[in-house]
């Protein structure tokens, strides 16, 4: 059944729906897809800054600040209330507000109750935080019903089905495809838009999870997988994958191709255009992901394909990934003694908390870690294996290029660019494709600017935007690509 539709998948971030003037961009995006026959779903994320709203309020609440937490629970219900009186109208403006009040007073009411106690699970959180993409896409489901694009909302929670790992689940693939085929392609076979929330998804016994920060991309290609879609786009606030962050280097390019391989190492060294594990079960069924702009539609975007062309420049792109932590571990008699590495990273394990880098030397390892409150009792657990220090600020810098393979004087290179900067930590991974060092955080974009102007002073026409201004004149990008039948 599922192959004979063409099927797009199209996930729209928190920018492109954070007005009802932004989520009426969208209609008009998602109406030009089905002007050419294709058959969209569409996930979406909360409204632009709403899940750390939420986040905030649900830490105010476990301080004890009950006022502090229902104050930015209050804005958000405005917030909420206001966009739907613009999007909709009649009587769908009083039902669709009817739903909000109490939805807020769900909220309201876990927030009394974690104020009350000062206490919050991962469970819990995870709750608090569903509540941005449950609004949204309700909000956006019943829009797209009134506007003629007969949209309908679909509970992201009774289709994305998930382990028990709250703050980041692991989705149950299987499981995930027997539902969407049970509730979404019968949708699309009837001629409607099903509206899913990104992010959040829940256990099979139905309580609410979620899949970590950044995670609707992930939703996106989740059900761009399991509804086997022709394309899945991640419609954003830029205009494609670019060189680097375009907030630290405004002559960033766009890129026109990339590989699967190429950026899944971006997203994972921290370019958070696309969240990290978006990848996978698009390259599970080699379907092109698009990185389009929700406020520049007619712009190209990225192509994200198994395999891309390489471009005469060394490298595609430069991630960046702040507020990083190094850890030395040092022993002078032990390393190198069997089974001493798997003791280090049992402790990582035990706190589940992911390693980016590792190098060694013949006394001591060093590790860098996200930041975050576990690193005193990850120490602490260390210390018993040897001398542990850590140094917060770091940031690494990781440049992604599948023409680094087997070429010479590439680091030689890199390393003049920013011979000013102190570098602490290098390496050049088994992928052969990326190669990373670790920096204080306060020289980071001086240092990307500088590496940025050295790799993209020449850049290749045929991989790069160099003109700024490539558009497919009168159409939308993306699916025009889409490969026929
Ligand atoms: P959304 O809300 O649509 O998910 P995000 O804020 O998660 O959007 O991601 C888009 C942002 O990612 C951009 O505004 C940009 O600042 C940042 N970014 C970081 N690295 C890159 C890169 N290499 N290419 C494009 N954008 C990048
Ligand atoms: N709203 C979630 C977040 O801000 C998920 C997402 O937007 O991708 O992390
Ligand atoms: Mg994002």
């Amino acid at each position: 059944m599922s192959s004979a539709l063409k099927i797009v998948v199209m996930k729209f971030g928190g920018t492109s729906v954070e007005s009802a003037a932004s989520i009426g961009r969208t209609a008009e995006i998602v109406e030009g897809r089905r002007a050419k026959g294709l058959l969209p779903v569409v996930v979406v994320s909360a409204m632009a800054k709403v899940t750390d709203q939420l986040l905030a309020a649900a830490a105010a609440a476990e301080r004890g600040d009950r006022n502090g937490a229902l104050a930015i629970s209050s804005r958000l219900r405005n917030r909420h209330l206001d966009t739907v009186s613009a999007l909709l109208s009649g009587a769908e403006i009083a039902a669709n507000h009817a739903w909000l009040e109490e939805q807020f007073q769900a909220l309201d009411d876990l927030l009394r109750g974690l104020a009350a106690v000062q206490e919050l699970t991962p469970r819990t959180l995870d709750l608090v935080a569903s509540y941005g993409e449950r609004l949204s896409s309700r909000m956006i489901g019943d829009y797209y019903g009134q506007c003629g694009l007969n949209g309908v909302h679909v509970d992201a929670r009774s289709c994305i089905v998930t382990d028990d790992q709250h703050g980041k689940a692991t989705p149950l693939e299987e499981k995930i495809e027997q539902a969407l085929r049970k509730s979404v392609l019968p949708l699309l076979a009837e001629g409607h838009v099903p509206v899913l929330g990104g992010f959040i998804g829940a256990t099979e016994r139905g309580v609410t999870t979620t899949l970590g920060r950044g995670g609707s991309d992930y939703t996106g290609a989740l059900v761009g997988r399991g509804v086997n879609a022709q394309a899945i786009e991640i419609w954003t606030d830029v205009n494609g994958i670019m060189t680097t962050d375009p907030r630290v280097c405004p002559d960033a390019l766009r890129v026109k191709t990339i590989s699967f391989e190429e950026a899944a190492e971006l997203a994972y060294f921290g370019a958070k255009v696309l969240h990290p594990a978006t990848i996978l079960p698009a390259v599970q069924k080699n379907i092109p992901v698009w990185v389009l702009n929700s406020k520049d539609p007619t712009n190209r975007g990225t192509e994200i394909t198994a395999v891309a062309a390489h471009s005469r420049t060394p490298f595609k792109s430069i991630a960046i990934k702040r507020r990083l932590t190094i850890i030395d571990v040092v022993a002078s008699r032990m390393l190198m003694t069997h089974g001493y590495l798997k003791a280090i990273f049992d402790v990582f394990d035990k706190h589940k908390c992911a390693v980016d880098m590792v190098s060694t030397s013949e006394v001591s390892v060093s590790l860098t870690v996200d930041s975050n409150d576990r690193l005193p009792a990850i120490a602490a657990d260390l210390s018993q294996l040897a001398d542990v220090k850590y140094e917060a600020r770091k940031a690494l810098i990781c440049m992604v290029g599948e023409n680094i393979r087997g070429q010479r004087g590439i680091a030689a290179q890199v390393f003049s660019a920013i011979r000013h900067v102190n570098v602490r930590m290098i390496s050049q991974g088994a992928s052969e494709i990326n190669m990373s060092f670790m920096i204080e955080e306060d020289d980071v974009e001086e240092a990307v600017r500088a590496l940025h102007q050295h790799f993209f002073m020449d850049p290749d026409p045929e991989i790069f935007d160099v003109t700024g201004r490539e558009s497919l004149a009168g159409s939308t990008a993306g699916a025009a690509a889409l490969r026929e039948g």
